[in-house]
């Protein structure tokens, strides 16, 4: 069993393995590393990755990208929305407000949802790594943004678990990069000695993060982060593809958002320029053949005119450069180093932004493109038993503050924003009867929404005096960075003289020991007040004792059903996706063996006809049945590309099976001839 990371990217996805020797990064079945985040759908099958992209220009309406945005957003998300304008595929609201993407599959109107695309594309991703390491693939960490809200986490999941993969961890890319950066440097400061500070700038295609982590020997503390989530490489292709329209249109009459298929091959060719750019500061051409109307189209740019083009992209870069230093409350000299991973720190003027807000060049120490998913799978083997790596404490934040509310005005802050995570916290109610309790982010939310979820604590009764019960909520972010309120309890304390003490004092945070847990009684009898502040039950156990040395305490907990609502499919939709999703694979598996079929009896053809021709078996078969068996080649050839384009595996198997009957034994003959003793004598003789 393999333990690999996952980086899934808005453009591209990288996967690499932990082995005993050291990280590996996985290529594909084009021997690329990364992999396009594309998923197209044809009359056979589903393509995949690389060929999904290749054939994008020819096949737009069936082609879906960009689809990690939509993870976990509803259809009238203004954000959403905004995406819409840039795909050519056709999308539409589920009847529970979900986004639908329609496409042709299997010659019918198919519509899915973009956490089943994104399992196709983690089940092509799965699929390379299984040929790669002749493994099967089951545990793995994928990356998710910093600033993922509940809702894209668990729909990532979601479509994790479509695909069938066991997510040991979902890991904040910038933190991923940062555990990449930490396992193998050497100089870092014992635990006693004053952090290394380093701040990680990871602007990709879609969003650019930042974090800034205090490392020492043997660990890492995410600090804080400041993400622009609408701010990323495809804006400044955006912005450029834009000026080339105005251009087109007042040079040639030729307006290329009238047509889709040329805007995005603009697209394309502008991301091409962008990244020449990035190395040259001459004027660079832009040529376009059969561009528009059958006609060639060109125009050229140089870098400072790009720089002017994107002013506002770059603008909103420094603004979130210069936030890290504000959350982390930081000065620039507190620093060590800026490193920087993801595309689109290629970009010299982005270079000279992190040069100006942090006073030092930014450092490439890691692999621009690959870090993310190495620290992925570094952190896939520190939770899997199967490989063993160094230890290193990682500790994340959680970047936004999180209320939790009950009744009509009950309303804490249960964690402030980046607070370590994961974390859990004990939250003490003392009711009668069941109740429910939300939560929500407490500041703004690169999503449309701040609600996290609501629960529901059942069975909760009153003391047979009638009196209210302690009831103990856990409230966890999760190793996901998920929040949810992972139990609830019954607490039943008696006082009895000669029992053994049992008071229990629970670990809440198991994932970072050194933190210890809280405990706040918060409301009492249903007064709906919160009762005297947060107070500190170790401290309130000390005082049980105190009271009354010679009497016990028996303490009973009793684990309480919860109901919960929060973001995510129901079990019900899910098993019908992973039923779908195991049914698109036979399929395509299908269509994969009666092409391999097809190319084999291809191939036959070709070998067997080169052979009788001018070849090696020339004369080893009389002169009338060479001729009848070549010209029934010739038939076959001419069939692959007509009716015998489309059979089944079957027909081209048997067919193939039948020429081998021909074929074979005139390879026999000549196989025999030539183990015959003196063979090579009566070989010079025939020639
Ligand atoms: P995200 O992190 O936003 O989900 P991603 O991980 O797929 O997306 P990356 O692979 O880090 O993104 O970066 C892709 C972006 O980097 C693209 O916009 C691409 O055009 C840009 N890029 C790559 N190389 C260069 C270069 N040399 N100069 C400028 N931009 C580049
Ligand atoms: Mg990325």
């Amino acid at each position: 069993m393999s333990v690999i990371g996952i980086d899934f990217g808005n453009e591209s996805c990288y996967i690499a393995v932990a082995k005993a020797g050291g990280i590996e990064t996985i290529a594909n079945d084009y021997s690329l590393r990364g992999t396009p985040s594309c998923v197209a759908f044809s009359q056979k099958n589903r393509i995949l990755g690389v060929a999904a992209k290749n054939q994008m220009v020819t096949n737009m309406k069936n082609t879906v990208f960009g689809f990690k945005r939509l993870l976990g957003r509803k259809f009238s998300d203004p954000h959403v929305q905004k995406e819409f304008k840039n795909f050519p595929f056709k999308v539409e609201p589920r009847p529970d407000g979900g986004i639908g993407i329609r496409v042709n599959y299997l010659g019918e109107d198919n519509v899915f949802s973009p956490e089943q695309i994104t399992a196709m594309l983690f089940t092509k991703l799965k699929e390379s790594a299984m040929i790669a390491l002749q493994t099967p693939i089951n545990d793995c960490v994928i990356c998710v943004p910093s600033y993922f809200t509940n809702a894209e986490r668990n729909a990532l999941l979601d479509a994790a678990a479509i695909a069938g993969l066991n997510v040991l961890r979902l890991m904040n890319e910038t933190t991923a990069t940062a555990l990449a950066y930490g396992i193998y440097k050497q100089d870092l400061p014992t635990p006693e000695e004053k952090s290394k500070n380093v701040v990680f700038v990871d602007f990709g295609h879609s969003s650019l993060q930042v974090s800034a982590c205090a490392f020492n020997k043997g660990k890492l503390r995410v600090l804080a982060t400041s993400c622009d989530a609408f701010c990323g490489g495809r804006d400044i292709d955006t912005a450029l593809a834009e000026y080339f329209c105005q251009d087109f249109i007042s040079r040639y009459k030729l307006d290329p958002k009238k047509n889709q298929r040329a805007y995005l091959r603009l697209l394309q060719e502008v991301e091409k320029l962008k990244k020449q750019m990035s190395a040259n500061n001459t004027r660079l051409p832009l040529n376009i053949e059969c561009f528009m109307e059958e006609r060639d189209v060109s125009g050229d740019m140089q870098r400072s005119q790009m720089e002017q083009l994107c002013a506002e992209t770059f603008s909103r870069i420094e603004k979130t450069l210069r936030n890290i230093l504000y959350n982390a409350k930081l000065r620039s000299e507190d620093i060590s180093s800026v490193e920087i991973v993801g595309g689109s720190t290629r970009i010299p003027a982005v270079k000279n932004l992190i040069e100006n807000v942090f006073g030092k060049q930014p450092s490439t120490t890691l692999n621009q493109d690959e870090a993310v998913s190495r620290g992925c799978a570094l952190q896939c083997a520190m939770l899997s038993p199967a490989v063993r790596v160094r230890e290193f404490s990682v500790t994340d934040v959680q970047p936004y503050g999180v209320r939790l509310a009950w009744d009509q005005d009950g309303d804490m802050e249960v964690f402030p924003a980046f607070h370590a995570a994961p974390f859990s916290k004990m939250l003490t109610f003392y009711r009668k009867e069941p109740f429910s309790v939300s939560a929500f982010y407490s500041e703004q939310v690169p999503y449309p929404d701040s609600f996290i979820g609501q629960w529901y604590i059942k069975d909760v009764q009153p003391t047979p005096e009638g009196e209210s019960q302690k009831v103990k909520l856990k409230v966890r972010v999760n190793i996901h960075g998920i929040i949810t309120v992972a139990s609830a309890s019954l607490v039943e304390k008696k006082q009895e003289v000669g029992q053994s003490e049992g008071v229990e004092m629970e670990n809440a945070n198991e994932n970072a020991p050194n933190q210890k847990c809280q405990e706040q009684p918060m409301d009492t009898n249903g007064t709906q007040e919160q009762q005297n502040g947060p107070e500190n039950q170790e401290e309130d156990d000390k005082k049980d004792k105190s009271k009354d040395k010679t009497k016990k305490v028996l303490v009973k907990t009793v684990e309480l059903p919860i109901d919960s609502r929060t973001h995510g499919l129901s079990q019900t939709e899910l098993n019908s996706f992973l039923e779908q999703e195991g049914k698109m694979q036979a399929q395509d598996r299908q269509e994969k063996e009666r092409a391999d079929a097809r190319n084999a009896l291809e191939e036959y053809v070709y070998e067997l006809r080169g052979k009788l021709c001018d070849g090696v078996l020339r004369d080893f078969i009389g002169d009338e049945p060479r001729d009848r068996l070549i010209s029934s080649l010739d038939s076959i050839e001419t069939w692959l590309y007509d009716e015998g384009e489309d059979q089944t595996r079957q027909v081209y198997s048997d067919k193939l099976t039948q020429l081998r009957t021909e074929g074979e034994p005139i390879q026999q003959r000549r196989l025999e001839f030539e183990l015959r003793p003196g063979a090579l004598d009566d070989f010079a003789l025939v020639i």
